[in-house]
Formats: C-alpha cells, sequence, structure tokens
C-alpha cells in the first residue's frame, strides 16, 4: 500500500481541520513517531508489523492496554478491513499462525474460505456456451467464485483460544478509524479506479466506493460509518451475528443474487451460498507444518494452504548444501531450483486435506527433500516445468528415473495482506489474511460496508478428478499463503509473511535464504530484490533482481522476466512484514521500505 506515511500525515492535517468543524473525534496518534512510516522498529515491549500505520498503531494501542499478540493481530486485521478494504476483511479468509509462550508450542488456525454445498464440478463452465468462463471478467466478478467467508470466525477462535481481551474489546480501533476516517491515498484512489467498471457493476458497490460516481480523491477523508456498524453487530453478538440471522440471509442474497446496477454490461454469474452455509462453517486448529533447517524450527500453515508444505520442502532440499559458501549466483541458482521442484510437488500432490490424502509427512520429509535435491545440476538450471517426486517411495537417494511433468495454470492473484505481532508475553502472532483479487467478487454487501471474496477462483478452473484442487463442494480451495513462525533453541527467532498470490511461497523462502544463508538481517533480507520460480519455464523478477544477476543467472541458463510491467504494482513481489527476536530481548519489527509505499512496523518502546 503506497504512500501510507503520506496518507497518515495527512490525515492529522485533515482531521485537525474537521475536528474544527466538529464532524469527526480526535485522532488516534498521540506520539507524533507513529504518524510517519517506518520500515524498522527495534525495542521492547511488544512489536507489530503491518502494510498500514493505522493497522500497526491500532495492535500497539492494545498492546499498551495489556493485551496480548492475539488480541493485537485481530485488533490489526479489523483495521485493515477497514483502511485496505480491497485486500482484506470480513467478507474473506485467511490463516492465522500463533506461537503461545507459555506452552512453547505453535498452533494455527485454518480461516480458509469454502465452497458451498451446492458448488457442482462444473461450477465454473458457463451453461450458455458449455465452456469454462473466462477469468476475468466473468469469474473473478462473480457470485460463484464467494466462498463461505472464515475471516470473523477466525478472530474469535483466535481470541478464544489465545486472547485475553474480547471481540468487543478488540474491534474498538477499527470502529474508530472506520467512523472517525482515513485520508485516501493514491494507491486508494488507484485501486479504486482500477476497480470502477466492476464497482460500478453492483448499486452497493458503486455506493460505497465511487460517492458521485468517481473514485474518492487523494486527500479526502473516507468512512465506513456501515462497516464500523457491522463491527458493531460482531462486538455484540460475536462471530453468529455474521454466520447467522439477517447478515447471513443478506450475504447469502448478495451471491445468488448479486446487487447488479441496472444496464450493467458484466455478467456477473450467480452463486449458490445458502444460509444454511454460512451457519455450517467452521474454522479449524490445524497442526502447524514443522521442518527443522540448519537446526531451526520452521513451522508454516498446513494443507489447505500449500505454504508450509513447499516452503519446507524447498528448505529440506537446500538444507544439506552450504549456500553461504556458494557464489551469490550459485545460491540464488539453487533457490530457484529448490522452488521448481516444490511447486512440482505442490501441483501434484496439496489440496484440501479433507477431501484429498496429501502426503504433508512425505512433502516435509527431510528424505524426500535430499531426494529431491538429486534433480538439481548445480550448473544448469532444468528444463521447466520439472516433474514432481515420488511421495509414495523414497529413501532420500538418488531415483533412476523421473514422473512426466506437471503443468498447472496459475491464476492466483496478488491482493492480499500480511501481519505480524510479538507482545511482552513472548507470544508471536503470524497472521495472512485475503479477499483473494483486489477488491475482491467486487459485491459489497449491500449496507454491510465490505466486499465479499472471491477465493474460490483459487480451484482449478477445469474439474479433473485427479486434481488434488478440483472443485468440490464444501471443500477449501488450496492457498498460498505462508504465514512462519521460526524458533531458535525452542524460543522465537523470527516470524513472517507475504501477501502475493503463489509468490508467498518464494518471497517467505527467499526471505528466510536471505536471512539465514545470506548474511542479511531482516530488514535487508525483506528490502532485498526478489525472484520467482514456480515451475515455469521463465523465472518472474523485480527488475532490480534482473539488473543484478539477470546476467550471471543466465549462464545457469535461468530465463528471467520482469514481473510485470515498469512502475506498476505487478512489478513488485509480495509486501513482506516480519518480526525477529534477538538474544538481548529486543524486537526488530521490519516492513517493506519501498514495496507499496512501505509498510509501518512498530513497537511499544524503542530502544535502539
Ligand atoms: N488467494 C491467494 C491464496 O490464497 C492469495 C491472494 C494473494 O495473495 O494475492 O494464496
Amino acid at each position: 500500500m503506497p504512500h501510507a506515511g503520506r496518507r497518515l500525515a495527512a490525515l492529522t492535517a485533515a482531521l485537525a481541520l474537521s475536528m474544527a468543524s466538529g464532524t469527526v473525534s480526535a485522532p488516534a496518534f498521540a506520539d507524533p513517531r507513529e504518524t510517519e512510516r517506518t520500515a524498522t522498529a527495534t525495542g521492547y515491549g511488544g512489536a507489530v508489523s503491518t502494510v498500514d500505520p493505522e493497522a500497526s498503531a491500532a495492535a500497539i494501542e492494545v498492546l499498551r492496554k495489556g493485551g496480548n499478540a492475539a488480541d493485537a493481530a485481530v485488533a490489526a486485521a479489523a483495521t485493515l478491513g477497514v483502511t485496505e478494504p480491497y485486500s482484506a476483511g470480513i467478507g474473506g479468509g485467511g490463516y492465522f499462525v500463533f506461537y503461545n509462550a507459555e506452552s512453547r508450542k505453535v498452533g494455527t488456525i485454518d480461516g480458509r474460505e469454502t465452497a458451498p454445498a451446492a458448488m457442482r464440478h462444473d461450477a465454473f463452465i458457463d451453461p450458455a456456451t458449455g465452456k469454462p468462463y473466462p477469468f476475468t471478467p466473468e469469474l473473478v466478478t462473480s457470485g460463484v467464485s464467494v466462498g463461505v467467508p472464515g475471516t470473523a470466525a477466525t478472530w474469535e477462535r483466535a481470541l478464544d483460544r489465545w486472547g485475553t481481551l474480547s471481540l468487543a474489546d478488540v474491534l474498538k480501533p477499527a470502529i474508530k478509524v472506520a467512523t472517525r476516517g482515513f485520508v485516501v491515498d493514491d494507491t486508494f484512489r488507484l485501486q479504486t479506479l482500477e476497480n470502477k467498471p466492476r464497482f460500478a457493476a453492483f448499486t452497493s458497490t458503486s455506493k460505497l466506493f465511487l460517492p458521485g460516481g468517481d473514485a474518492p480523491a487523494v486527500g479526502s477523508v473516507f468512512r465506513n460509518p456501515e462497516l464500523a456498524e457491522t463491527y458493531r453487530l460482531l462486538a455484540k453478538r460475536g462471530a453468529r451475528g455474521f454466520y447467522r440471522g439477517t447478515l447471513a440471509a443478506e450475504i447469502a442474497a448478495s451471491v445468488q443474487a448479486p446487487p447488479k446496477a441496472p444496464g450493467t454490461a458484466l455478467p456477473v454469474p450467480v452463486g449458490h451460498m445458502t444460509k444454511a452455509d454460512l451457519a455450517a462453517y467452521r474454522v479449524l486448529d490445524q497442526a502447524p507444518t514443522h521442518v527443522d533447517y540448519r537446526g531451526l524450527d520452521i513451522y508454516g500453515m498446513a494443507p489447505s494452504s500449500s505454504g508450509g508444505t513447499t516452503v519446507a520442502e524447498a528448505l529440506n532440499i537446500l538444507d544439506p548444501l552450504n549456500l553461504t559458501e556458494m557464489s551469490k549466483p550459485g545460491a540464488l541458482h539453487h533457490y530457484l531450483e529448490a522452488s521448481a521442484l516444490a511447486f512440482a510437488d505442490r501441483g501434484i500432490y496439496v489440496g484440501d486435506p479433507a477431501f484429498v490424502d496429501v502426503p504433508t509427512a512425505a512433502l516435509t520429509d527431510p528424505r524426500f527433500g535430499k531426494e529431491r535435491l538429486c534433480q538439481i545440476d548445480p550448473r544448469h538450471a532444468a528444463t521447466k516445468p520439472v516433474p514432481p517426486g515420488d511421495v509414495a517411495s523414497y529413501d532420500g537417494v538418488c531415483p533412476a528415473a523421473a514422473a512426466a511433468p506437471a503443468i498447472e495454470r496459475d491464476t492466483e492473484n496478488i491482493s492480499t495482506t500480511n501481519l505480524t505481532v510479538a507482545d511482552k508475553w513472548g507470544n508471536v502472532v503470524e497472521y495472512t489474511l485475503t479477499i483473494e483479487q483486489t477488491g475482491g467478487s467486487g459485491i459489497v454487501v449491500p449496507g454491510r460496508g465490505f466486499l465479499l471474496n472471491n477465493e474460490l477462483t483459487d480451484f482449478s478452473a477445469v474439474y479433473d478428478p485427479t486434481d488434488p484442487n478440483r472443485i468440490e463442494p464444501k471443500k477449501r480451495p488450496r492457498s498460498s499463503m505462508s504465514p512462519t513462525i521460526i524458533l531458535k533453541d525452542g524460543k522465537p527467532f523470527l516470524a513472517l509473511g507475504s501477501p502475493g498470490g503463489s509468490t508467498i511461497i518464494t518471497t517467505v523462502l527467499q526471505t528466510i535464504l536471505n536471512r539465514v544463508d545470506l548474511g542479511m538481517s531482516i530488514s535487508e533480507a525483506i528490502a532485498a530484490p526478489r525472484a520467482s520460480q514456480r515451475n515455469a519455464a521463465t523465472v518472474t523478477a523485480e527488475s532490480e533482481f534482473i539488473t543484478a544477476y539477470g546476467s550471471q543467472l543466465a549462464l545457469y541458463g535461468h530465463q528471467l522476466v520482469p514481473a510485470g510491467a515498469p512502475s506498476t504494482s505487478a512489478a513488485e513481489i509480495g509486501a513482506a512484514t516480519a518480526i525477529e527476536f534477538k538474544s538481548d530481548g529486543r524486537m526488530v519489527a521490519a516492513a517493506e521500505p519501498v514495496r507499496r509505499g512501505g509498510g509501518s512496523a512498530m513497537v511499544v518502546k524503542r530502544s535502539r
């Protein structure tokens, strides 16, 4: 989210003006330093990193009031639902990972959206043509791609399981921001304009995000009193207020009969979500994935996300190697090749474990990784796509022949947001949440102030009974979200995560390698230019990465292509957040210094 610092500075000015006219309450920021964008903050007593100063300030406010990391993470997430409504909110889902300082254990909550019970295998086939709906605009802007949201239930479960405050308490900062508003910056306006044709297709969405027919002007204060009211409903009734009763009925109605504006040309295929689907939604308490990488305990998100297994497998592949002593291009070559191999296995083996038998143990087994390492030629990039490994029989010894390559279409989008929080007791949260596309399905539930997701587009579009990510009713589509917590000697060392669709996996992996193997500080590891090899013929990379390593990696046979058009957000890969825990007790909160305009790192008590 670009220009967050400017957004906040402008907010203070705008609020000062509107306070004079008595229309808004006082700004949340007592400490002027907190109105500035800060990529790195070091100190004690708790820390947070998000993409947005409002959200980070909400977490700090809760920590200062005595809340713990789980409380503060929900406060930050709810605030992101206000200030980053196109990336995250109660209309979507996500994965919440918690390190419990008391039990010294990592636990996770799978709050992924689910397919409605009436979703058929051919839901993405246009009955009019018998052919798959085009991804854009049909599938993306539709009722049929809306999954039953998991975020409200995730917040409630996280607080029940690990929190100390009530949902009502932790929603207060977000309600405050939604009510007093935030100042629109270039990004918010740009994202609104990019979505204008589909936002205009819905009466509810255009009313909220296109007031007067245009995207809100940069510098104006954007308020969302309807979302504040929805949050108040959750504060009063808990997640039941979302999954049962009037709001649930309205969500189902918005999916079954999207509130289309008269005359819109967009097709908007309808969905089949019912009130019963909402009532039946459950988050899942999950054991994390675990892998030992160079003596560090790396905990990630188990399927239905492919994040944990894919990061773990790539680390297992690399573990026998000494990347530190390799040349930089040599180390990067191995990073890219390990990632391609892990993606080959992700494609063929990972889906919702409630529906398919996911070989999580094998995928995270160091012997499997060692065997996959046999496929890496230290001097030459393999022809992509590389074939998957055989999880049914492996022994850590190089196999004679390989199976046929798997090719998959990568349609995951690059919206989403990620946050990291730690408290003074040593609890840590890594939380990635999303509504999938920037702007989700484009459908605002009328009068409720939030967008519904289009997460079901993460299913494979074409039904194949052998595909672990095939569409099935009540199933969770495969995700790439990779919230990761790393322990060293049983204590937190690093927590990190990122948005970015399937590049989330490579961003988390590359950042770990940068920090652990390549001698960078956590801030440098996040700032470093990125490249992403997802078992494709080419490596997508940021332009700085191509400038720095393109010609050297070409000698290995890697073909690097820019991730997106220059100067667009698509040219950037990820927007990571992290906290590193120093042995002297200091916490280093790290956010992006540049990508998406820079994030916001804060600590409760600053030190050097
Ligand atoms: N839908 C994606 C996933 O679950 C996230 C979208 C994004 O990060 O942009 O992996």
